[in-house]
């Protein structure tokens, strides 16, 4: 019999009525034959209300103490659902993190999975019944009860798809898949019905925030096919998995872009050995992100020029931290920018075919719109420039790539 784990975010489980329409969808996927084990977020809002009481008793609450509170939101999903489950007609049983056994480290509202001991599950499993589990949490080796970070229930489906063996680990959210791009800057954008691993976690690291990363990481390190679909609307939602040999690769998969970028460039530093590291090893004290980087090649054979982006927040505290070096190495002049948003095209079909970078570049110069960074990688090509140009590049991209068509794929 297949074991199918389904995960119902916040506001699939948002209101008592929902939480019945919940029950009736784990119903019919149990009478079909399946057996089925449904992880639960806690009730949309809850989790933020937790942390609202903790927070106006102290602005740092004791980390052991947070989790206790913070893994109660999922406990009243948990028993709720078992209630409309039992008057849909399937016997079901709740468990919370620690009594599955989700055994992780100590780390305290940023725990890590380590274990799942899934005996009482899998017994309970075998005699059909729904097993429900609440999802974000788990207990340390001293049985202290842990959360694994926010948007963490996503992460335990998996995990337990992965301990249990399960055919396919269903992820219902309130988006009904992942789009080429989003529709809300292209009305085109096209829901697909398959992505690789490698694409969503691309997707995902550009703003795609359609699952936890962390979730797909583990998806994709023990190969659980995973599918993000809609609690609102019938439809097969999207399918991420491994690449097929067979598969007839769209060329591009999707868009994907960020707007929290900024941009710092140091003008006239020494063109010497050691200088990258001088530059970006106090931005990395500073605990300061780099994601791009450009060094030019120097134009006068003594100085050059060095490029990289940061995350917006990060900005001002970046550039307070170049202008110390620039006096240090005695660099001209320090120039910022924090209106430049990143467009990425992402897709596996990259790697067999040539001439994607120079569309890409082509039909952002019909529109010109000038490129100011450029980076590229197996999978995807991103660009930086300004951010009034964003939803003219998304959308004369989609265009050109066609991406509101259908693929000649057989998925
Ligand atoms: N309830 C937790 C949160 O809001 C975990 C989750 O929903 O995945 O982050
Ligand atoms: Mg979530």
């Amino acid at each position: 019999m297949a074991l199918i784990v389904q995960k119902y975010g916040g506001t699939s489980v948002g209101t008592v009525e929902r939480i019945e329409a919940v029950a009736d969808r784990v119903a019919a996927a149990y009478h079909s034959g399946d057996d089925v084990l449904v992880v639960v977020s806690a009730m949309s809002g809850e989790t933020n209300r937790l942390v609202g009481l903790a927070q106006a008793i102290s602005e740092n609450p004791l980390p052991r103490e947070l989790d206790v509170l913070l893994s109660t939101g999922e406990q009243v999903t948990m028993a709720l659902l078992c209630m409309a489950l039992e008057k849909a007609g399937c016997s079901a049983r709740s468990y919370t993190g620690g009594q599955v056994k989700i055994l992780t480290d100590s780390a305290h509202n940023k725990a890590r999975i380590k274990e799942i001991d899934g005996h009482r599950v899998k017994a309970d499993l075998e005699q059909r019944n729904v097993v429900v589990v609440a999802g974000f949490q788990g207990v340390d080796e001293a049985g202290n009860i842990t959360t694994l970070g926010r948007g963490g229930s996503d992460t335990t489906a998996v995990a337990l798809a992965a301990a249990l063996n399960a055919e396919e680990c269903q992820i219902y959210t309130d988006v009904d898949g992942v789009y080429t791009t989003d529709p809300r800057v292209e009305p085109k954008a096209r829901r697909l019905n398959q992505i690789t691993f490698e694409e969503m976690l691309e997707m995902a690291s550009l703003g795609s925030k359609v699952l936890q990363i962390r979730a797909v990481e583990f998806a994709g390190k023990y190969n659980v096919p995973l599918r993000v679909l809609s609690s609102f609307k019938e439809g097969k939602g999207t399918l991420i998995t491994f690449e097929e040999e067979s598969m007839e690769q769209a060329k591009i998969s999707g868009i994907a872009f960020n707007r929290d970028e900024a941009k710092l460039t140091i003008l006239g530093v020494p063109d010497q050995p050691g200088i990258a590291y001088k530059i970006l090893g106090p931005i990395a004290n500073a605990n300061i992100e780099v994601d791009m980087i450009v060094q030019n090649m120097g134009a006068d054979g003594s100085t050059t020029d060095f490029t990289f982006t940061v995350h917006r927040n990060d900005f001002k505290r970046a550039k307070v931290q170049l202008e110390l070096t620039a006096k240090a190495l005695g660099a001209r002049q320090v120039a910022g920018d924090n209106e430049i948003v990143k467009i990425s095209l992402v897709g596996v079909g990259m790697r067999s075919h040539a001439g994607i970078a120079s569309t890409m570049f082509e039909t952002l110069a019909k529109e010109n719109i000038n490129i100011r960074m450029i980076s590229t990688s197996e999978i995807k090509i991103s660009v930086v420039v300004d951010e009034r140009y964003l939803e003219l590049g998304v959308r004369s991209l989609h265009e050109a790539f066609e991406l509101e068509k259908k693929p000649n794929s057989k998925a």
